[in-house]
Protein backbone atom coordinates (compact mmCIF):
# COMPACT_ATOMS: atom_id res chain seq x y z
CA UNK A 1 0.00 0.00 0.00
CA UNK A 2 1.23 3.31 -0.41
CA UNK A 3 0.04 6.51 1.50
CA UNK A 4 0.11 8.46 -2.10
CA UNK A 5 -2.81 8.28 -3.62
CA UNK A 6 -3.99 8.86 -7.44
CA UNK A 7 -7.04 11.58 -8.15
CA UNK A 8 -9.33 10.23 -10.41
CA UNK A 9 -12.65 11.89 -11.02
CA UNK A 10 -12.85 13.93 -7.76
CA UNK A 11 -11.58 10.90 -5.88
CA UNK A 12 -8.42 9.67 -4.04
CA UNK A 13 -8.03 6.09 -4.80
CA UNK A 14 -4.93 3.51 -4.61
CA UNK A 15 -3.40 2.54 -7.84
CA UNK A 16 -3.63 -1.09 -9.28
CA UNK A 17 0.27 -1.33 -8.60
CA UNK A 18 2.59 -0.16 -6.53
CA UNK A 19 6.18 1.27 -7.45
CA UNK A 20 9.01 2.36 -5.47
CA UNK A 21 9.99 5.62 -5.54
CA UNK A 22 13.87 6.15 -4.67
CA UNK A 23 15.86 9.52 -2.61
CA UNK A 24 18.83 9.75 -4.94
CA UNK A 25 20.81 11.21 -2.46
CA UNK A 26 20.95 8.17 -0.54
CA UNK A 27 19.96 5.51 -3.10
CA UNK A 28 17.28 3.79 -0.56
CA UNK A 29 13.77 3.92 -1.09
CA UNK A 30 11.91 6.50 -0.32
CA UNK A 31 8.24 5.77 -0.64
CA UNK A 32 5.90 3.66 -1.89
CA UNK A 33 3.69 5.37 -4.95
CA UNK A 34 0.51 4.33 -6.83
CA UNK A 35 1.12 2.58 -10.31
CA UNK A 36 -2.44 3.49 -12.23
CA UNK A 37 -3.04 0.65 -14.13
CA UNK A 38 -4.46 1.30 -18.10
CA UNK A 39 -7.83 0.86 -16.74
CA UNK A 40 -7.11 3.62 -14.35
CA UNK A 41 -5.62 5.79 -16.94
CA UNK A 42 -9.13 5.06 -18.93
CA UNK A 43 -11.19 6.02 -15.77
CA UNK A 44 -8.94 9.06 -15.60
CA UNK A 45 -9.81 10.35 -19.09
CA UNK A 46 -13.32 9.52 -18.85
CA UNK A 47 -13.85 11.64 -15.41
CA UNK A 48 -11.75 14.48 -17.21
CA UNK A 49 -14.35 14.10 -20.52
CA UNK A 50 -17.13 14.00 -18.24
CA UNK A 51 -16.24 16.67 -16.77
CA UNK A 52 -15.46 19.25 -19.45
CA UNK A 53 -18.97 20.59 -20.41
CA UNK A 54 -19.48 22.33 -17.09
CA UNK A 55 -16.29 23.45 -16.85
CA UNK A 56 -16.60 25.12 -20.14
CA UNK A 57 -19.56 26.55 -19.69
CA UNK A 58 -18.11 27.84 -15.93
CA UNK A 59 -17.50 31.74 -16.07
CA UNK A 60 -13.67 32.65 -16.50
CA UNK A 61 -13.89 34.66 -13.23
CA UNK A 62 -14.71 31.38 -11.38
CA UNK A 63 -12.06 29.74 -12.97
CA UNK A 64 -9.77 32.06 -11.92
CA UNK A 65 -11.12 31.57 -8.52
CA UNK A 66 -9.84 28.25 -8.08
CA UNK A 67 -6.48 29.00 -9.33
CA UNK A 68 -5.75 31.38 -7.13
CA UNK A 69 -7.01 28.69 -4.10
CA UNK A 70 -4.38 26.36 -5.83
CA UNK A 71 -1.91 29.01 -5.51
CA UNK A 72 -2.40 29.87 -2.06
CA UNK A 73 -2.69 26.07 -1.09
CA UNK A 74 0.40 25.21 -2.58
CA UNK A 75 2.09 28.55 -0.91
CA UNK A 76 0.39 27.28 2.54
CA UNK A 77 1.99 23.79 2.54
CA UNK A 78 5.20 25.17 0.88
CA UNK A 79 7.97 24.22 3.31
CA UNK A 80 6.50 20.48 3.20
CA UNK A 81 6.08 20.28 -0.51
CA UNK A 82 9.81 21.42 -0.88
CA UNK A 83 10.74 18.98 1.22
CA UNK A 84 9.35 16.43 -0.06
CA UNK A 85 10.75 17.68 -3.85
CA UNK A 86 14.07 17.91 -2.64
CA UNK A 87 13.88 14.30 -1.15
CA UNK A 88 12.76 12.75 -4.70
CA UNK A 89 14.31 15.10 -7.24
CA UNK A 90 17.49 15.74 -5.24
CA UNK A 91 17.92 19.46 -5.57
CA UNK A 92 19.31 21.51 -2.45
CA UNK A 93 16.74 22.62 -0.32
CA UNK A 94 16.99 26.70 -1.28
CA UNK A 95 16.02 25.49 -4.89
CA UNK A 96 13.09 23.36 -3.86
CA UNK A 97 11.65 26.08 -2.07
CA UNK A 98 12.18 28.18 -4.97
CA UNK A 99 10.41 26.02 -7.33
CA UNK A 100 7.14 25.54 -4.94
CA UNK A 101 6.57 29.20 -4.48
CA UNK A 102 7.07 29.93 -8.34
CA UNK A 103 4.80 27.03 -8.88
CA UNK A 104 2.23 28.92 -6.54
CA UNK A 105 3.20 32.62 -8.62
CA UNK A 106 2.45 30.76 -11.90
CA UNK A 107 -1.06 29.99 -11.11
CA UNK A 108 -1.67 33.76 -9.86
CA UNK A 109 0.20 34.66 -13.55
CA UNK A 110 -2.37 33.03 -15.73
CA UNK A 111 -5.07 34.56 -13.44
CA UNK A 112 -4.64 37.73 -14.69
CA UNK A 113 -4.63 36.54 -18.35
CA UNK A 114 -8.37 36.65 -20.22
CA UNK A 115 -10.04 35.49 -23.54
CA UNK A 116 -11.57 37.90 -24.50
CA UNK A 117 -13.34 38.03 -28.09
CA UNK A 118 -11.42 39.95 -30.69
CA UNK A 119 -13.82 42.01 -33.18
CA UNK A 120 -11.65 41.67 -36.45
CA UNK A 121 -13.78 43.51 -38.67
CA UNK A 122 -17.07 45.49 -37.97
CA UNK A 123 -17.81 47.40 -40.91
CA UNK A 124 -21.14 48.04 -43.32
CA UNK A 125 -21.71 44.55 -44.16
CA UNK A 126 -20.09 42.41 -42.15
CA UNK A 127 -19.17 41.79 -38.84
CA UNK A 128 -16.25 39.38 -37.72
CA UNK A 129 -15.15 38.08 -34.00
CA UNK A 130 -12.31 35.52 -33.18
CA UNK A 131 -13.45 33.17 -30.12
CA UNK A 132 -11.16 30.86 -28.42
CA UNK A 133 -12.72 27.82 -26.97
CA UNK A 134 -11.57 25.09 -24.86
CA UNK A 135 -10.11 21.94 -26.58
CA UNK A 136 -11.52 19.34 -24.23
CA UNK A 137 -9.55 17.15 -22.26
CA UNK A 138 -5.41 17.15 -21.93
CA UNK A 139 -2.90 14.97 -21.55
CA UNK A 140 -0.04 16.76 -19.67
CA UNK A 141 2.60 14.83 -19.56
CA UNK A 142 6.37 16.37 -17.52
CA UNK A 143 9.52 14.76 -17.20
CA UNK A 144 11.84 14.74 -13.67
CA UNK A 145 14.09 17.73 -13.40
CA UNK A 146 11.26 20.22 -12.36
CA UNK A 147 7.92 18.26 -11.73
CA UNK A 148 6.33 20.97 -9.81
CA UNK A 149 7.01 24.11 -12.26
CA UNK A 150 7.16 22.45 -15.50
CA UNK A 151 3.38 21.24 -14.21
CA UNK A 152 2.56 24.74 -13.57
CA UNK A 153 3.41 25.79 -17.62
CA UNK A 154 0.48 23.55 -18.14
CA UNK A 155 -2.01 23.47 -15.68
CA UNK A 156 -3.19 26.61 -15.11
CA UNK A 157 -3.34 27.96 -18.85
CA UNK A 158 -4.94 24.78 -19.32
CA UNK A 159 -7.40 24.84 -16.88
CA UNK A 160 -8.45 28.60 -17.08
CA UNK A 161 -8.98 28.56 -21.10
CA UNK A 162 -11.76 25.82 -19.39
CA UNK A 163 -10.30 22.56 -20.62
CA UNK A 164 -9.60 19.60 -18.20
CA UNK A 165 -7.01 17.53 -17.66
CA UNK A 166 -5.20 14.41 -16.73
CA UNK A 167 -1.48 15.13 -15.31
CA UNK A 168 1.17 12.44 -15.78
CA UNK A 169 4.26 12.90 -13.79
CA UNK A 170 7.90 11.24 -14.78
CA UNK A 171 7.83 7.53 -12.50
CA UNK A 172 10.47 8.87 -10.83
CA UNK A 173 9.28 12.05 -9.04
CA UNK A 174 5.79 11.38 -8.83
CA UNK A 175 5.14 12.17 -5.20
CA UNK A 176 5.25 16.05 -5.16
CA UNK A 177 2.38 16.09 -7.87
CA UNK A 178 0.21 13.53 -5.64
CA UNK A 179 0.70 15.17 -3.10
CA UNK A 180 -0.48 18.24 -4.00
CA UNK A 181 -3.74 16.24 -5.57
CA UNK A 182 -4.14 15.43 -2.49
CA UNK A 183 -4.04 19.22 -0.98
CA UNK A 184 -6.17 20.65 -4.22
CA UNK A 185 -8.95 17.51 -4.65
CA UNK A 186 -11.43 19.66 -2.96
CA UNK A 187 -10.66 22.76 -5.05
CA UNK A 188 -12.05 21.82 -8.53
CA UNK A 189 -15.34 20.22 -9.58
CA UNK A 190 -14.75 16.49 -9.78
CA UNK A 191 -13.01 14.83 -13.05
CA UNK A 192 -11.50 18.64 -13.74
CA UNK A 193 -8.11 17.85 -13.00
CA UNK A 194 -7.19 14.03 -13.12
CA UNK A 195 -3.62 13.14 -11.47
CA UNK A 196 -2.16 9.37 -12.71
CA UNK A 197 1.59 8.05 -11.98
CA UNK A 198 3.05 5.27 -14.54
CA UNK A 199 5.92 3.49 -14.54
CA UNK A 200 6.91 5.01 -18.07
CA UNK A 201 4.18 2.60 -19.38
CA UNK A 202 0.76 4.99 -19.46
CA UNK A 203 2.09 8.06 -22.09
CA UNK A 204 1.95 6.23 -25.18
CA UNK A 205 -1.80 4.89 -23.99
CA UNK A 206 -2.06 8.83 -22.94
CA UNK A 207 -1.25 10.33 -26.19
CA UNK A 208 -3.35 7.52 -28.72
CA UNK A 209 -6.14 8.34 -26.64
CA UNK A 210 -9.15 9.08 -28.55
CA UNK A 211 -11.09 11.42 -26.08
CA UNK A 212 -7.75 13.27 -25.32
CA UNK A 213 -7.52 16.27 -27.65
CA UNK A 214 -4.02 17.66 -27.21
CA UNK A 215 -1.30 16.15 -25.17
CA UNK A 216 1.46 19.17 -23.62
CA UNK A 217 4.22 17.44 -23.06
CA UNK A 218 7.76 18.28 -21.77
CA UNK A 219 10.64 15.73 -21.94
CA UNK A 220 13.33 14.51 -24.00
CA UNK A 221 13.55 15.12 -27.93
CA UNK A 222 13.11 11.52 -28.84
CA UNK A 223 9.87 10.68 -26.64
CA UNK A 224 8.70 14.10 -27.99
CA UNK A 225 9.10 12.46 -31.50
CA UNK A 226 7.30 9.46 -30.53
CA UNK A 227 4.34 12.19 -29.18
CA UNK A 228 4.23 13.68 -32.05
CA UNK A 229 3.70 10.37 -34.02
CA UNK A 230 1.09 9.28 -31.33
CA UNK A 231 -0.95 12.24 -32.14
CA UNK A 232 -0.97 12.37 -35.82
CA UNK A 233 -3.67 9.46 -36.21
CA UNK A 234 -6.47 11.56 -34.53
CA UNK A 235 -4.73 15.24 -35.74
CA UNK A 236 -4.85 16.07 -31.85
CA UNK A 237 -3.02 19.42 -31.13
CA UNK A 238 0.62 19.25 -29.48
CA UNK A 239 2.96 21.38 -27.81
CA UNK A 240 6.58 20.13 -27.19
CA UNK A 241 9.07 20.94 -25.02
CA UNK A 242 11.98 19.09 -25.61
CA UNK A 243 15.62 18.89 -24.93
CA UNK A 244 18.43 21.26 -25.84
CA UNK A 245 22.23 22.21 -26.09
CA UNK A 246 22.34 25.65 -25.34
CA UNK A 247 25.52 27.56 -26.04
CA UNK A 248 26.79 30.58 -24.24
CA UNK A 249 29.30 32.60 -26.16
CA UNK A 250 31.83 34.58 -24.80
CA UNK A 251 33.47 38.07 -26.23
CA UNK A 252 37.11 39.23 -25.83
CA UNK A 253 35.20 42.20 -23.70
CA UNK A 254 34.13 39.88 -20.74
CA UNK A 255 36.08 40.33 -17.15
CA UNK A 256 36.34 36.03 -16.49
CA UNK A 257 36.65 36.91 -12.84
CA UNK A 258 33.54 38.31 -13.37
CA UNK A 259 31.44 36.22 -15.60
CA UNK A 260 32.83 33.05 -14.29
CA UNK A 261 29.87 32.91 -11.23
CA UNK A 262 27.18 33.42 -13.47
CA UNK A 263 28.46 30.78 -16.08
CA UNK A 264 29.24 28.36 -13.54
CA UNK A 265 25.72 28.89 -12.13
CA UNK A 266 24.24 29.13 -16.08
CA UNK A 267 25.54 25.64 -16.64
CA UNK A 268 25.70 23.68 -12.82
CA UNK A 269 22.02 24.78 -11.66
CA UNK A 270 19.88 21.56 -10.23
CA UNK A 271 23.32 19.84 -11.02
CA UNK A 272 22.72 20.75 -14.66
CA UNK A 273 19.69 19.02 -15.25
CA UNK A 274 17.37 21.66 -16.85
CA UNK A 275 16.38 21.67 -20.56
CA UNK A 276 17.72 25.65 -21.21
CA UNK A 277 20.89 24.79 -19.07
CA UNK A 278 24.19 26.38 -20.70
CA UNK A 279 25.65 23.24 -22.30
CA UNK A 280 28.29 24.66 -24.24
CA UNK A 281 30.80 27.29 -23.33
CA UNK A 282 32.31 29.31 -26.10
CA UNK A 283 35.00 31.77 -24.81
CA UNK A 284 37.06 33.61 -26.77
CA UNK A 285 40.85 32.77 -27.31
CA UNK A 286 42.54 35.76 -25.75
CA UNK A 287 40.73 34.97 -22.38
CA UNK A 288 40.47 31.46 -22.39
CA UNK A 289 42.73 30.35 -20.03
CA UNK A 290 41.77 32.26 -17.32
CA UNK A 291 38.15 31.56 -17.53
CA UNK A 292 38.91 27.65 -17.36
CA UNK A 293 40.59 28.48 -14.62
CA UNK A 294 37.71 30.56 -12.95
CA UNK A 295 35.50 28.08 -13.73
CA UNK A 296 37.59 25.02 -12.92
CA UNK A 297 37.65 26.94 -9.02
CA UNK A 298 34.53 26.98 -8.69
CA UNK A 299 33.77 23.58 -9.73
CA UNK A 300 36.57 22.42 -7.16
CA UNK A 301 34.75 24.43 -4.03
CA UNK A 302 31.26 23.98 -5.21
CA UNK A 303 29.72 21.76 -2.04
CA UNK A 304 28.15 18.67 -3.37
CA UNK A 305 25.56 16.89 -1.32
CA UNK A 306 22.12 15.94 0.20
CA UNK A 307 19.81 18.67 -0.36
CA UNK A 308 18.18 18.21 2.42
CA UNK A 309 21.98 19.65 3.90
CA UNK A 310 22.80 23.24 4.77
CA UNK A 311 24.74 24.32 2.55
CA UNK A 312 24.44 22.03 -0.24
CA UNK A 313 24.95 23.52 -3.99
CA UNK A 314 24.57 20.62 -5.93
CA UNK A 315 22.22 17.77 -5.78
CA UNK A 316 23.08 14.20 -6.99
CA UNK A 317 21.68 13.16 -10.33
CA UNK A 318 17.83 12.57 -10.13
CA UNK A 319 18.09 8.53 -11.36
CA UNK A 320 20.61 5.95 -11.96
CA UNK A 321 20.13 6.01 -15.88
CA UNK A 322 21.32 9.42 -16.03
CA UNK A 323 23.68 9.66 -13.50
CA UNK A 324 25.35 6.41 -15.82
CA UNK A 325 24.93 8.17 -18.85
CA UNK A 326 26.76 11.71 -17.67
CA UNK A 327 29.50 9.37 -16.07
CA UNK A 328 29.74 7.95 -19.51
CA UNK A 329 30.14 11.09 -21.37
CA UNK A 330 32.72 12.23 -18.93
CA UNK A 331 34.54 9.60 -19.78
CA UNK A 332 34.54 9.83 -23.49
CA UNK A 333 35.30 13.50 -22.88
CA UNK A 334 38.92 12.33 -21.16
CA UNK A 335 39.61 10.92 -24.95
CA UNK A 336 38.80 14.31 -26.74
CA UNK A 337 39.39 16.96 -24.49
CA UNK A 338 41.13 17.36 -20.96
CA UNK A 339 39.36 17.62 -17.51
CA UNK A 340 40.74 20.25 -15.14
CA UNK A 341 37.86 19.61 -12.67
CA UNK A 342 35.74 16.75 -11.24
CA UNK A 343 36.36 14.19 -13.63
CA UNK A 344 33.52 10.93 -12.37
CA UNK A 345 31.32 9.86 -9.40
CA UNK A 346 31.90 10.62 -5.53
CA UNK A 347 32.81 7.43 -3.92
CA UNK A 348 29.23 7.09 -1.72
CA UNK A 349 25.75 6.15 -1.83
CA UNK A 350 23.82 8.70 -4.17
CA UNK A 351 23.77 9.64 -7.92
CA UNK A 352 26.68 12.29 -7.40
CA UNK A 353 28.89 13.00 -10.18
CA UNK A 354 31.65 16.03 -9.51
CA UNK A 355 31.04 19.32 -11.10
CA UNK A 356 33.34 18.48 -14.41
CA UNK A 357 34.50 21.39 -16.42
CA UNK A 358 36.49 20.31 -19.77
CA UNK A 359 38.73 22.44 -21.50
CA UNK A 360 40.56 21.82 -25.29
CA UNK A 361 37.04 20.15 -26.65
CA UNK A 362 35.69 20.94 -29.87
CA UNK A 363 32.41 20.53 -31.64
CA UNK A 364 32.37 16.69 -33.09
CA UNK A 365 33.00 14.66 -29.52
CA UNK A 366 30.10 13.53 -28.03
CA UNK A 367 30.13 16.00 -25.06
CA UNK A 368 29.81 18.98 -27.19
CA UNK A 369 27.39 17.62 -30.08
CA UNK A 370 25.05 15.79 -27.03
CA UNK A 371 22.78 16.60 -24.46
CA UNK A 372 24.49 15.96 -21.20
CA UNK A 373 21.67 16.74 -18.91
CA UNK A 374 24.16 16.96 -15.85
CA UNK A 375 27.11 18.49 -14.09
CA UNK A 376 29.82 18.57 -16.84
CA UNK A 377 30.48 21.57 -18.95
CA UNK A 378 32.89 21.54 -22.33
CA UNK A 379 34.63 25.06 -22.15
CA UNK A 380 35.72 25.71 -26.49
CA UNK A 381 38.09 28.06 -27.83
CA UNK A 382 36.98 30.43 -30.73
CA UNK A 383 38.40 33.32 -32.86
CA UNK A 384 36.06 35.02 -34.54
CA UNK A 385 32.66 35.46 -32.75
CA UNK A 386 31.01 35.28 -36.14
CA UNK A 387 32.18 31.44 -36.55
CA UNK A 388 31.39 30.81 -32.46
CA UNK A 389 27.23 31.91 -33.51
CA UNK A 390 27.56 29.13 -36.59
CA UNK A 391 29.02 26.67 -34.45
CA UNK A 392 26.11 27.82 -31.62
CA UNK A 393 23.41 27.38 -34.69
CA UNK A 394 24.60 24.11 -36.32
CA UNK A 395 23.19 21.86 -33.46
CA UNK A 396 19.80 19.89 -34.18
CA UNK A 397 18.40 21.78 -31.43
CA UNK A 398 17.38 25.33 -30.86
CA UNK A 399 15.93 25.97 -26.68
CA UNK A 400 18.42 28.74 -25.82
CA UNK A 401 21.46 30.41 -26.13
CA UNK A 402 23.19 33.68 -24.80
CA UNK A 403 25.97 36.18 -25.75
CA UNK A 404 28.42 37.35 -23.05
CA UNK A 405 29.82 40.89 -23.56
CA UNK A 406 30.41 44.24 -21.76
CA UNK A 407 29.49 45.78 -25.10
CA UNK A 408 25.48 45.99 -25.26
CA UNK A 409 25.62 47.17 -28.87
CA UNK A 410 28.14 43.69 -30.36
CA UNK A 411 26.15 41.64 -27.94
CA UNK A 412 22.66 42.33 -29.70
CA UNK A 413 23.91 42.32 -32.53
CA UNK A 414 25.55 38.49 -32.46
CA UNK A 415 21.84 37.50 -30.46
CA UNK A 416 19.46 38.22 -33.29
CA UNK A 417 21.99 36.04 -35.29
CA UNK A 418 21.37 32.84 -32.91
CA UNK A 419 18.86 30.88 -34.04
CA UNK A 420 17.19 29.19 -30.86
CA UNK A 421 14.02 30.07 -29.44
CA UNK A 422 15.23 32.27 -26.93
CA UNK A 423 18.53 34.34 -26.74
CA UNK A 424 19.87 35.92 -23.17
CA UNK A 425 22.19 38.91 -22.98
CA UNK A 426 24.62 38.65 -20.03
CA UNK A 427 22.52 36.13 -18.51
CA UNK A 428 21.11 32.79 -19.36
CA UNK A 429 17.54 30.61 -18.47
CA UNK A 430 15.99 33.28 -17.24
CA UNK A 431 12.25 32.11 -17.57
CA UNK A 432 9.05 33.87 -16.23
CA UNK A 433 5.10 33.70 -16.64
CA UNK A 434 4.85 36.52 -18.47
CA UNK A 435 7.90 35.37 -21.03
CA UNK A 436 6.72 33.11 -23.78
CA UNK A 437 9.09 30.19 -24.19
CA UNK A 438 9.79 27.35 -26.99
CA UNK A 439 12.27 25.89 -29.13
CA UNK A 440 13.18 25.80 -32.43
CA UNK A 441 14.24 22.70 -34.52
CA UNK A 442 14.33 19.86 -32.61
CA UNK A 443 13.62 21.40 -29.26
CA UNK A 444 10.32 21.95 -29.48
CA UNK A 445 6.68 22.83 -31.10
CA UNK A 446 5.02 25.68 -29.98
CA UNK A 447 5.50 27.65 -27.10
CA UNK A 448 4.41 27.79 -23.19
CA UNK A 449 3.73 30.54 -20.90
CA UNK A 450 2.77 34.16 -21.26
CA UNK A 451 -0.22 35.08 -23.56
CA UNK A 452 1.38 32.47 -26.48
CA UNK A 453 1.17 29.66 -23.80
CA UNK A 454 -2.19 30.19 -23.19
CA UNK A 455 -3.68 30.49 -27.01
CA UNK A 456 -2.01 27.46 -27.10
CA UNK A 457 -4.64 25.24 -25.17
CA UNK A 458 -7.96 27.15 -27.18
CA UNK A 459 -9.26 26.42 -30.48
CA UNK A 460 -10.04 29.69 -32.69
CA UNK A 461 -12.89 29.82 -33.73
CA UNK A 462 -14.71 32.79 -36.37
CA UNK A 463 -18.05 33.76 -36.37
CA UNK A 464 -18.17 35.86 -39.80
CA UNK A 465 -21.89 37.63 -39.52
CA UNK A 466 -23.98 39.42 -42.77
CA UNK A 467 -25.79 42.49 -41.23
P1 LIG B 1 11.45 11.58 -21.09
O1 LIG B 1 11.13 11.98 -22.47
O2 LIG B 1 12.13 10.30 -20.84
O3 LIG B 1 10.14 11.54 -20.20
C1 LIG B 1 9.26 12.65 -20.09
C2 LIG B 1 7.86 12.15 -19.77
O4 LIG B 1 7.36 11.40 -20.89
C3 LIG B 1 7.77 11.22 -18.57
O5 LIG B 1 6.61 11.56 -17.83
C4 LIG B 1 7.65 9.85 -19.22
O6 LIG B 1 7.01 8.91 -18.40
C5 LIG B 1 6.81 10.17 -20.44
N1 LIG B 1 6.86 9.18 -21.52
C6 LIG B 1 7.72 8.15 -21.67
N2 LIG B 1 7.44 7.48 -22.81
C7 LIG B 1 6.39 8.10 -23.39
C8 LIG B 1 5.66 7.91 -24.61
N3 LIG B 1 5.97 6.93 -25.45
N4 LIG B 1 4.67 8.77 -24.89
C9 LIG B 1 4.37 9.80 -24.07
N5 LIG B 1 5.02 10.03 -22.90
C10 LIG B 1 6.02 9.20 -22.57
O7 LIG B 1 12.29 12.81 -20.51
P2 LIG B 1 13.03 12.89 -19.11
O8 LIG B 1 14.27 12.05 -19.21
O9 LIG B 1 12.05 12.67 -18.01
O10 LIG B 1 13.43 14.45 -19.07
C11 LIG B 1 14.65 14.95 -19.53
C12 LIG B 1 14.49 15.61 -20.89
O11 LIG B 1 13.48 16.59 -20.83
C13 LIG B 1 15.73 16.36 -21.34
O12 LIG B 1 15.95 16.11 -22.70
C14 LIG B 1 15.36 17.81 -21.14
O13 LIG B 1 16.09 18.72 -21.93
C15 LIG B 1 13.92 17.80 -21.45
N6 LIG B 1 13.25 18.95 -20.86
C16 LIG B 1 12.76 19.94 -21.69
C17 LIG B 1 12.18 21.07 -21.15
C18 LIG B 1 11.65 22.17 -22.03
O14 LIG B 1 10.85 22.96 -21.57
N7 LIG B 1 12.04 22.27 -23.28
C19 LIG B 1 12.06 21.20 -19.77
C20 LIG B 1 12.54 20.19 -18.96
C21 LIG B 1 13.14 19.07 -19.52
Amino acid sequence: MSAYKLLIGGKLVAGDMTMDVVNPATEEVLAKAPRASEAQLNQAVAAAKAAFPAWAKTPIAERKQALLKIADVIEANGAELARLLTQEQGKPIGDATGEVYGTAAFFRYFTMLDLPIKVIEDSEGKKVEAHRKPLGVIGAIVPWNFPLILMAFKLPPALLAGNTVVLKPAPTTPLTSLKLGELIAGILPAGVLNIVTDANDLGAALTAHPDVRKISFTGSTATGAKVMAGAAGLLKRITLELGGNDAGIVLDDVNPKEAAPKLFQSAFQNSGQVCIAMKRLYVHESIYDEMCSELAALAENAVIGDGLEQGTQLGPLQNKMQFEKVKELIEDAKKTGKVIAGGGAVDKPGYFIRPTIVRDITDGSRLVDEEQFGPVLPVIKYSDPQDAVARANASPYGLGGSIWSSDPKRAYDLATQMSSGSVWINKHADLAPNIPFGGAGMSGLGSELGEEGLLEFTQLQVINMAK
